[in-house]
């Protein structure tokens, strides 16, 4: 029979689940698929009501999904630059 002395019993318990941690921490750190943040330019801004959201769509005519509001060709506004707002705030038909 193997005899083991409490504090090598005691250390076995303890780094165990840190050898666990420490493999599951490398596999999902190497491992993992690549997030990808958001472009600069997909980020657009409503100029009316401020609301911020992602666009995929590449230029023209884009609607605001909060007041629905049109959205010219504005090369994506940085956030506070008060810059012509685009086609104007016709909406569609209501
Ligand atoms: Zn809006």
């Amino acid at each position: 029979m193997i005899k083991v002395d409490i504090l090598l019993a005691v250390s076995i318990f303890l780094s165990v689940p840190l050898c666990i941690v420490f493999v599951l921490w490398i596999f999902y750190n190497f491992y993992r698929g690549e997030t990808t943040a958001p472009d600069e330019g997909q980020v657009r801004q409503c100029p009316y009501c401020t609301h911020v959201f992602l666009s995929y769509q590449e230029g023209g005519i884009q609607m605001c999904p909060r007041c629905q509001s049109y959205i010219g060709d504005v090369r994506s506004p940085a956030i506070g630059d008060a810059r012509s707002p685009g086609i104007g705030n016709a909406r569609g038909p209501e």
